[in-house]
């Protein structure tokens, strides 16, 4: 007998997915249930509250920087900053 049956789309989030859904989540683009999983993720987790902080501070940085940087230097900075943010380095 499991006293917490495995339904899977119904699993507590965890920080991988958080990582993996924190930009849709700034653009508004997750689904309803899939936001509250990953709001009640960031309830719980320290860690992902500031990963979105993070996040959402480098997402206003490049939105914020009309039109998109003459230096390539300079993209690739943001970009390689923002891929170590996700954990893809
Ligand atoms: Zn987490």
């Amino acid at each position: 007998m499991r006293l917490w049956p495995r339904r899977h789309r119904h699993d507590p989030l965890v920080c991988r997915e958080f990582v993996e859904l924190v930009t849709d989540y700034l653009d508004g683009a997750l689904p309803e249930s899939e936001r509250r999983r990953f709001e009640a993720h960031l309830a719980q987790c320290d860690g992902c509250d500031g990963y979105l902080e993070d996040t959402r501070r480098l997402v206003t940085t490049l939105q914020a920087t009309p039109p998109p940087p003459a230096d390539p230097a300079t993209r690739e900075a943001l970009l390689s900053a923002f891929r170590e943010l996700r954990g893809e380095s």
